[in-house]
């Protein structure tokens, strides 16, 4: 890792006003990372303006075998190493802020980062997703969770699980494997995650899938949480935690101050606004695929600047 790296521990402010690039990435997940050090490697200047920390959503994943070049079963963290292995070679500008905002200016684009605006030619948006939630009174209690970080509540914890696709079986098994009982409730039918996840679920000690169940409310009693629920007769479930992973949508910064849909953003590449990674690819949530998506998004921007560049011959 690089020895200055940036992250919420070590935020870099972000620059005075009047600082202008030619490319501003948002986001520094995998797809953010690939496309950044493209377009430096081409020789444009490059800002990249990251919320929390270098490598995205990779970092929770436990055991990644999908992604050539590292051994299989190596965790999410050995591939954020080799972003920041990458990043070291074709440095953009790092500012670590919360983008809360784009403006078109005519001649490109402005974006907002707390009370200073970064000025760019041309974006690229690689700001992922966020977790999906159920609308249920009680979402916003402390111990129910979106994404598991490192959350301790103690060996032998029962923990619910509520979805079944693959990022919540991922977390479930990491769970499991660090000793919690796991209680996966499903609102129909099986877990829809791969086989691979599936057949690791069905010989782990300690969990269980049940199906059929509709949560309707959380509620706090003397410091467990009371999951209450719609199935075959209404049932109340104490436990120690809660993981909802029912799904994620795309994570878009508002548009001149108007809500930005995904269809909107992906039609605006004539304009020099890129879209790239899990923001864009609805079913196919995968790191190599968000590198691809991001490293696709940075040629096209090189080719939108080459085709401005040659109008203006
Ligand atoms: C538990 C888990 C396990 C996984 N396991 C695997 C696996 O085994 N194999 C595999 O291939 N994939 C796996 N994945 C999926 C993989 O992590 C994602 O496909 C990949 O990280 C997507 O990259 P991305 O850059 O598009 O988005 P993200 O990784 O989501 O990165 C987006 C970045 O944008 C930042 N951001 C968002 N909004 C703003 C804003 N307004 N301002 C500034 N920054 C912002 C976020 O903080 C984040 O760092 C897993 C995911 C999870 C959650």
């Amino acid at each position: 890792m690089p020895p200055h790296a940036p992250g919420l521990d070590n935020p870099v402010e972000p620059p005075p006003e009047d600082e202008k690039y030619d490319v501003g990435i948002i986001g520094l997940g995998p797809a953010g990372v690939t496309a950044a050090c493209e377009l430096v490697r081409y020789g444009y200047s490059v800002v990249a303006i990251e919320k929390e920390t270098i490598g995205g959503l990779i970092h929770y994943a436990r055991a990644v075998d999908n992604f050539p070049g590292i051994p299989p079963r190596s965790p999410g963290k050995v591939v954020v190493d080799m972003l920041w292995q990458h990043m070291g070679g074709f440095p953009p500008k790092v500012v670590n802020a919360e983008v809360t905002g784009i403006y078109t200016t005519g001649a490109g684009y402005e974006i907002s980062v707390g009370e200073s605006a970064i000025i760019v030619k041309s974006i690229i948006l690689a700001t992922g997703t966020i977790p999906d939630r159920l609308g249920v009174p009680g979402e916003d209690l402390p111990w129910v969770h979106h994404i598991w970080t490192d959350v301790d509540v103690g060996e032998d914890a029962l923990v619910a699980v509520i979805g079944g696709g693959d990022v919540a079986a991922d977390q479930a098994l990491s769970l499991n494997e660090n000793g919690k009982q796991i209680l996966m409730m499903l609102k129909s039918g099986v877990p829809r995650c791969n086989l691979v996840l599936q057949s690791e679920m069905e010989v782990m000690e300690d969990f269980i899938i049940a199906s059929g169940i509709d949560v309707l409310r959380f509620e706090d009693r003397n410091g467990h949480i009371v999951i209450f629920s719609d199935g075959e007769n209404e049932n109340r479930m104490p436990v120690d935690a809660v993981l909802v992973s029912i799904g994620r949508s795309p994570s878009l910064p508002p548009l001149n101050d108007q809500p930005l849909s995904i269809r909107k953003a992906i039609f605006m590449s004539s304009e020099g606004l890129f879209v790239a990674g899990d923001i864009v690819n609805e079913r196919r949530r995968q790191v190599a695929i968000a590198m691809g998506s991001g490293l696709s998004a940075a040629m096209r921007c090189d080719e939108y600047f080459r085709r401005i560049r040659e109008c203006k011959e």
